[in-house]
Protein backbone atom coordinates (compact mmCIF):
# COMPACT_ATOMS: atom_id res chain seq x y z
CA UNK A 1 0.00 0.00 0.00
CA UNK A 2 1.50 3.49 -1.74
CA UNK A 3 0.56 6.51 1.39
CA UNK A 4 1.32 9.77 -0.65
CA UNK A 5 1.34 12.71 1.72
CA UNK A 6 1.22 16.27 0.34
CA UNK A 7 1.49 19.29 2.67
CA UNK A 8 -0.55 22.48 2.18
CA UNK A 9 1.17 25.61 2.14
CA UNK A 10 0.20 27.09 5.72
CA UNK A 11 1.97 23.41 7.34
CA UNK A 12 5.52 23.79 8.76
CA UNK A 13 7.76 21.64 6.78
CA UNK A 14 10.13 20.38 10.12
CA UNK A 15 6.33 19.31 11.34
CA UNK A 16 5.96 17.06 8.25
CA UNK A 17 9.54 16.29 7.94
CA UNK A 18 9.45 14.52 11.79
CA UNK A 19 6.21 12.94 11.15
CA UNK A 20 7.83 11.48 8.03
CA UNK A 21 11.01 10.63 9.53
CA UNK A 22 9.37 8.63 12.51
CA UNK A 23 6.66 7.14 11.13
CA UNK A 24 8.97 5.37 7.85
CA UNK A 25 11.06 3.20 10.76
CA UNK A 26 8.74 1.16 10.77
CA UNK A 27 9.23 -1.21 8.19
CA UNK A 28 5.97 -3.47 6.66
CA UNK A 29 4.13 -3.40 3.34
CA UNK A 30 2.84 0.32 3.62
CA UNK A 31 4.98 2.77 1.84
CA UNK A 32 5.09 6.36 2.86
CA UNK A 33 6.00 8.59 0.41
CA UNK A 34 6.48 12.36 0.75
CA UNK A 35 7.54 13.52 -2.90
CA UNK A 36 9.21 16.63 -1.04
CA UNK A 37 11.40 14.57 1.76
CA UNK A 38 14.66 16.13 1.68
CA UNK A 39 17.86 13.84 0.39
CA UNK A 40 19.46 12.19 3.63
CA UNK A 41 22.71 14.17 4.06
CA UNK A 42 26.09 13.12 2.93
CA UNK A 43 29.60 14.05 2.17
CA UNK A 44 28.52 15.54 -1.05
CA UNK A 45 26.66 17.36 -0.57
CA UNK A 46 25.38 20.07 -3.11
CA UNK A 47 24.87 23.49 -2.37
CA UNK A 48 21.25 23.57 -3.30
CA UNK A 49 20.32 20.43 -1.14
CA UNK A 50 22.44 22.16 1.54
CA UNK A 51 20.90 25.71 1.42
CA UNK A 52 17.42 23.57 1.21
CA UNK A 53 18.37 21.73 4.18
CA UNK A 54 19.01 24.25 6.11
CA UNK A 55 15.90 26.18 5.40
CA UNK A 56 14.56 22.74 7.18
CA UNK A 57 16.19 23.11 10.06
CA UNK A 58 15.29 26.72 10.70
CA UNK A 59 11.61 26.62 10.13
CA UNK A 60 9.93 27.39 6.61
CA UNK A 61 8.25 31.03 6.81
CA UNK A 62 4.75 30.90 7.31
CA UNK A 63 2.84 31.28 3.93
CA UNK A 64 -0.61 31.49 5.16
CA UNK A 65 -1.04 32.34 8.92
CA UNK A 66 -4.61 33.44 8.67
CA UNK A 67 -6.35 30.04 9.19
CA UNK A 68 -9.50 29.65 7.27
CA UNK A 69 -12.78 27.03 8.13
CA UNK A 70 -13.08 25.08 5.04
CA UNK A 71 -15.89 22.34 3.98
CA UNK A 72 -14.61 19.14 3.30
CA UNK A 73 -15.39 19.27 -0.26
CA UNK A 74 -12.67 21.57 -0.39
CA UNK A 75 -10.46 19.79 1.36
CA UNK A 76 -10.82 16.24 -1.02
CA UNK A 77 -10.98 18.43 -4.50
CA UNK A 78 -7.67 19.61 -3.26
CA UNK A 79 -6.68 15.83 -2.43
CA UNK A 80 -7.62 14.43 -6.03
CA UNK A 81 -6.11 17.56 -7.51
CA UNK A 82 -2.72 15.79 -6.04
CA UNK A 83 -3.46 12.59 -7.32
CA UNK A 84 -3.97 13.68 -10.64
CA UNK A 85 -1.30 15.82 -11.16
CA UNK A 86 1.12 13.17 -9.59
CA UNK A 87 -0.78 10.60 -11.79
CA UNK A 88 -1.77 8.49 -9.05
CA UNK A 89 -3.89 5.17 -8.81
CA UNK A 90 -6.98 4.50 -7.32
CA UNK A 91 -5.58 2.01 -4.75
CA UNK A 92 -3.00 5.16 -3.62
CA UNK A 93 -4.00 6.91 -0.96
CA UNK A 94 -3.49 10.33 -0.44
CA UNK A 95 -3.15 12.18 2.62
CA UNK A 96 -3.64 16.25 2.89
CA UNK A 97 -1.58 17.91 5.77
CA UNK A 98 -3.57 20.89 6.49
CA UNK A 99 -3.99 23.67 9.54
CA UNK A 100 -6.59 24.95 8.26
CA UNK A 101 -9.96 23.90 10.42
CA UNK A 102 -12.65 22.38 8.98
CA UNK A 103 -16.94 22.63 8.82
CA UNK A 104 -17.35 19.32 11.18
CA UNK A 105 -14.07 20.17 13.13
CA UNK A 106 -12.61 16.56 12.80
CA UNK A 107 -8.97 15.98 13.78
CA UNK A 108 -9.18 13.65 10.10
CA UNK A 109 -11.55 12.55 7.83
CA UNK A 110 -11.75 9.82 4.78
CA UNK A 111 -13.39 10.94 1.49
CA UNK A 112 -16.90 10.18 1.83
CA UNK A 113 -16.97 9.52 -1.81
CA UNK A 114 -14.88 6.43 -1.21
CA UNK A 115 -11.99 7.43 -2.83
CA UNK A 116 -9.06 6.92 -0.68
CA UNK A 117 -8.44 10.38 0.32
CA UNK A 118 -7.98 11.79 3.58
CA UNK A 119 -7.16 15.21 5.47
CA UNK A 120 -5.09 15.22 8.80
CA UNK A 121 -5.47 18.45 10.68
CA UNK A 122 -1.88 19.32 11.81
CA UNK A 123 -2.87 22.54 14.05
CA UNK A 124 -4.07 23.27 17.18
CA UNK A 125 -3.28 20.01 18.92
CA UNK A 126 -1.18 21.90 22.07
CA UNK A 127 -4.79 22.13 22.86
CA UNK A 128 -5.48 18.57 22.98
CA UNK A 129 -2.04 17.07 24.08
CA UNK A 130 0.88 17.90 26.33
CA UNK A 131 3.48 16.85 23.94
CA UNK A 132 4.99 17.13 20.91
CA UNK A 133 1.98 17.62 17.76
CA UNK A 134 3.83 14.64 15.59
CA UNK A 135 2.63 12.46 17.86
CA UNK A 136 -0.76 12.57 17.54
CA UNK A 137 -0.62 12.90 13.62
CA UNK A 138 1.97 10.13 13.68
CA UNK A 139 -1.05 8.80 15.01
CA UNK A 140 -3.56 9.70 12.76
CA UNK A 141 -1.74 9.06 9.76
CA UNK A 142 -0.83 5.31 11.22
CA UNK A 143 -4.58 4.71 11.55
CA UNK A 144 -5.60 5.57 7.60
CA UNK A 145 -4.73 1.81 6.71
CA UNK A 146 -6.50 0.48 9.81
CA UNK A 147 -9.91 2.43 8.46
CA UNK A 148 -8.83 1.22 5.60
CA UNK A 149 -8.95 -2.48 6.54
CA UNK A 150 -11.70 -2.34 8.88
CA UNK A 151 -14.21 -0.57 7.08
CA UNK A 152 -15.25 0.15 3.06
CA UNK A 153 -16.54 3.82 3.56
CA UNK A 154 -16.02 6.87 5.56
CA UNK A 155 -20.36 6.10 6.34
CA UNK A 156 -18.99 3.17 8.16
CA UNK A 157 -16.83 4.34 10.21
CA UNK A 158 -18.32 6.86 11.06
CA UNK A 159 -20.93 4.48 12.21
CA UNK A 160 -19.17 2.24 13.90
CA UNK A 161 -16.80 4.77 15.85
CA UNK A 162 -17.39 4.94 19.86
CA UNK A 163 -19.22 7.29 21.01
CA UNK A 164 -18.01 6.89 24.20
CA UNK A 165 -14.04 6.62 24.98
CA UNK A 166 -12.95 3.45 25.12
CA UNK A 167 -8.70 4.38 24.36
CA UNK A 168 -8.91 2.56 20.92
CA UNK A 169 -8.39 3.49 17.52
CA UNK A 170 -12.02 4.11 16.74
CA UNK A 171 -12.78 6.25 19.91
CA UNK A 172 -14.57 9.43 18.24
CA UNK A 173 -12.33 11.85 20.35
CA UNK A 174 -14.13 15.23 20.85
CA UNK A 175 -12.54 16.26 24.35
CA UNK A 176 -8.47 16.48 25.14
CA UNK A 177 -9.09 13.90 28.12
CA UNK A 178 -10.17 11.51 25.14
CA UNK A 179 -7.35 12.70 22.70
CA UNK A 180 -4.80 11.52 25.20
CA UNK A 181 -6.37 8.41 26.58
CA UNK A 182 -6.44 6.66 22.93
CA UNK A 183 -2.88 7.94 22.58
CA UNK A 184 -1.68 6.40 26.08
CA UNK A 185 -3.30 3.79 25.55
CA UNK A 186 -2.32 3.03 21.48
CA UNK A 187 -4.46 0.22 20.86
CA UNK A 188 -7.56 -1.24 19.83
CA UNK A 189 -10.65 -2.78 21.84
CA UNK A 190 -12.33 -6.20 22.05
CA UNK A 191 -14.93 -5.22 19.66
CA UNK A 192 -12.39 -3.64 16.85
CA UNK A 193 -10.20 -6.36 16.98
CA UNK A 194 -12.78 -8.82 16.45
CA UNK A 195 -14.23 -6.75 13.80
CA UNK A 196 -10.37 -6.61 12.04
CA UNK A 197 -10.01 -10.66 12.80
CA UNK A 198 -13.35 -10.99 10.47
CA UNK A 199 -11.95 -8.71 7.67
CA UNK A 200 -8.48 -10.33 7.53
CA UNK A 201 -5.95 -7.67 6.94
CA UNK A 202 -2.44 -8.54 5.87
CA UNK A 203 -0.86 -9.71 9.24
CA UNK A 204 2.32 -7.75 7.90
CA UNK A 205 0.31 -4.55 7.63
CA UNK A 206 -1.28 -5.33 10.83
CA UNK A 207 2.01 -5.25 12.43
CA UNK A 208 3.82 -2.25 11.26
CA UNK A 209 0.29 -0.37 11.97
CA UNK A 210 0.75 -1.52 15.76
CA UNK A 211 5.11 -1.84 15.89
CA UNK A 212 3.55 2.33 15.14
CA UNK A 213 1.51 2.64 17.84
CA UNK A 214 3.99 0.62 20.53
CA UNK A 215 6.37 3.08 19.30
CA UNK A 216 4.51 6.60 20.35
CA UNK A 217 2.85 5.15 23.40
CA UNK A 218 6.58 4.13 24.66
CA UNK A 219 7.89 7.65 23.42
CA UNK A 220 4.93 9.62 25.06
CA UNK A 221 5.72 7.50 28.32
CA UNK A 222 9.16 8.39 28.40
CA UNK A 223 8.59 11.84 27.88
CA UNK A 224 6.10 12.17 30.32
CA UNK A 225 7.38 10.35 33.28
CA UNK A 226 10.97 12.64 32.20
CA UNK A 227 9.46 15.35 33.91
CA UNK A 228 9.26 12.91 37.34
CA UNK A 229 12.40 11.07 37.06
CA UNK A 230 15.01 13.32 34.51
CA UNK A 231 15.91 9.87 33.78
CA UNK A 232 18.14 9.90 30.84
CA UNK A 233 17.75 7.27 27.76
CA UNK A 234 21.43 5.37 27.19
CA UNK A 235 22.73 6.32 23.84
CA UNK A 236 23.62 3.85 21.47
CA UNK A 237 26.06 5.14 18.54
CA UNK A 238 26.19 2.93 15.55
CA UNK A 239 29.15 3.55 13.84
CA UNK A 240 28.95 1.56 10.39
CA UNK A 241 25.58 3.30 10.05
CA UNK A 242 26.73 6.80 11.49
CA UNK A 243 23.28 6.56 13.13
CA UNK A 244 22.71 7.93 17.15
CA UNK A 245 19.94 5.63 18.98
CA UNK A 246 17.46 6.36 21.63
CA UNK A 247 16.22 2.75 22.72
CA UNK A 248 14.55 3.61 25.63
CA UNK A 249 12.53 5.95 23.80
CA UNK A 250 10.79 3.59 21.00
CA UNK A 251 14.46 3.46 19.37
CA UNK A 252 14.39 6.72 17.60
CA UNK A 253 17.61 7.26 15.61
CA UNK A 254 18.84 9.80 13.66
CA UNK A 255 21.77 10.03 10.90
CA UNK A 256 24.58 12.17 11.40
CA UNK A 257 26.93 12.96 8.12
CA UNK A 258 30.90 11.90 8.68
CA UNK A 259 31.66 15.38 9.64
CA UNK A 260 28.80 15.79 11.98
CA UNK A 261 29.73 12.65 13.64
CA UNK A 262 33.31 13.38 13.76
CA UNK A 263 32.53 16.15 15.82
CA UNK A 264 30.22 14.89 17.99
CA UNK A 265 32.61 11.63 18.85
CA UNK A 266 35.37 13.96 19.27
CA UNK A 267 33.00 15.76 22.14
CA UNK A 268 32.03 12.48 23.55
CA UNK A 269 35.59 11.92 24.25
CA UNK A 270 35.89 15.24 25.92
CA UNK A 271 33.40 14.86 28.93
CA UNK A 272 35.49 18.13 30.31
CA UNK A 273 34.41 20.76 27.34
CA UNK A 274 36.21 22.16 24.27
CA UNK A 275 37.22 25.71 23.94
CA UNK A 276 36.06 26.51 20.27
CA UNK A 277 39.28 29.02 19.22
CA UNK A 278 41.19 25.62 21.09
CA UNK A 279 40.37 23.12 18.30
CA UNK A 280 42.88 22.92 16.60
CA UNK A 281 44.90 21.49 19.35
CA UNK A 282 42.50 18.37 18.84
CA UNK A 283 43.21 18.15 14.65
CA UNK A 284 45.27 14.24 14.98
CA UNK A 285 42.06 13.40 17.06
CA UNK A 286 39.33 14.92 14.77
CA UNK A 287 41.61 13.25 11.97
CA UNK A 288 41.52 9.61 13.70
CA UNK A 289 38.36 9.41 14.11
CA UNK A 290 37.22 11.25 9.94
CA UNK A 291 39.63 8.76 8.61
CA UNK A 292 37.73 5.99 10.43
CA UNK A 293 34.79 7.20 9.17
CA UNK A 294 34.78 8.73 5.80
CA UNK A 295 33.88 6.30 3.02
CA UNK A 296 36.86 7.67 1.06
CA UNK A 297 40.70 6.54 2.11
CA UNK A 298 42.05 9.26 -0.48
CA UNK A 299 44.49 11.15 2.67
CA UNK A 300 44.76 14.37 0.58
CA UNK A 301 40.80 14.34 0.38
CA UNK A 302 40.35 13.88 4.06
CA UNK A 303 42.98 16.75 4.46
CA UNK A 304 40.95 19.09 2.67
CA UNK A 305 38.23 17.93 5.00
CA UNK A 306 39.72 18.54 8.23
CA UNK A 307 41.31 21.59 7.57
CA UNK A 308 38.33 23.11 6.27
CA UNK A 309 36.87 21.42 9.66
CA UNK A 310 39.18 23.62 11.39
CA UNK A 311 39.20 26.53 9.63
CA UNK A 312 38.10 29.77 12.19
CA UNK A 313 36.93 31.99 9.65
CA UNK A 314 34.56 29.71 7.96
CA UNK A 315 32.87 28.85 10.89
CA UNK A 316 32.39 25.22 9.98
CA UNK A 317 32.66 23.90 13.63
CA UNK A 318 30.49 26.51 14.91
CA UNK A 319 28.00 25.13 11.36
CA UNK A 320 28.74 21.21 12.20
CA UNK A 321 27.10 22.02 15.86
CA UNK A 322 23.97 23.58 15.15
CA UNK A 323 23.51 21.20 12.32
CA UNK A 324 23.77 18.37 15.12
CA UNK A 325 21.20 20.33 17.27
CA UNK A 326 18.63 20.95 14.81
CA UNK A 327 18.80 17.09 13.85
CA UNK A 328 18.79 16.60 17.48
CA UNK A 329 15.57 18.61 18.52
CA UNK A 330 13.97 17.24 15.46
CA UNK A 331 14.18 13.75 16.70
CA UNK A 332 13.98 13.88 20.29
CA UNK A 333 12.57 17.77 21.26
CA UNK A 334 13.63 20.57 22.31
CA UNK A 335 13.69 19.55 25.91
CA UNK A 336 15.34 15.96 26.10
CA UNK A 337 18.09 16.85 23.55
CA UNK A 338 19.37 19.25 26.68
CA UNK A 339 21.66 16.06 27.86
CA UNK A 340 22.51 14.80 24.72
CA UNK A 341 23.56 18.09 22.53
CA UNK A 342 26.80 19.78 22.38
CA UNK A 343 25.74 23.16 24.52
CA UNK A 344 28.10 25.80 25.62
CA UNK A 345 27.96 29.95 25.87
CA UNK A 346 29.83 31.73 23.36
CA UNK A 347 33.44 31.86 24.39
CA UNK A 348 33.47 29.34 26.45
CA UNK A 349 34.19 25.22 26.95
CA UNK A 350 31.55 23.33 25.04
CA UNK A 351 30.60 20.08 25.96
CA UNK A 352 28.13 17.16 25.76
CA UNK A 353 26.33 16.55 29.36
CA UNK A 354 25.18 12.52 28.97
CA UNK A 355 26.97 10.41 31.63
CA UNK A 356 29.20 8.23 29.97
CA UNK A 357 28.20 5.52 31.22
CA UNK A 358 24.76 5.71 28.83
CA UNK A 359 27.07 5.53 26.06
CA UNK A 360 26.53 2.40 24.07
CA UNK A 361 29.41 1.95 20.99
CA UNK A 362 28.21 -0.30 18.52
CA UNK A 363 31.42 -0.75 16.09
CA UNK A 364 29.95 -3.68 13.74
ZN1 LIG B 1 -12.83 -0.03 19.28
Amino acid sequence: MKIFLFRSDEVSIKLVQSVFNRIGKHPGPIEFIWLEAPADEDENLSEHTREKNDYLVHGAPDYNSVKEILTWEVLFERCGKYRHEHGLTKEDVVVLFTDHENTRRFFSAWDPTGDLNFFIRTSDWEIYIESDPSYPIIYELASIPLAIAAFDSMEEAEKWGHQEPRGCVFDYCRKKAEVQLRLRTADICPDCRDLLIRRKPEPALARQIFSTFDSIRSQMLFRTRFQLTKAESVLEIDIPKRKLRFPEMGNLELSLDPRQLTVYLLFLNHPEGILFKNIYKNKEEIRTIYKHLSVTIDLAKIDNVIEAILNPVKNAMNELVSQIRAKMKLTIGAELSENYTILGERGDKFSIKINRDLVKYIND
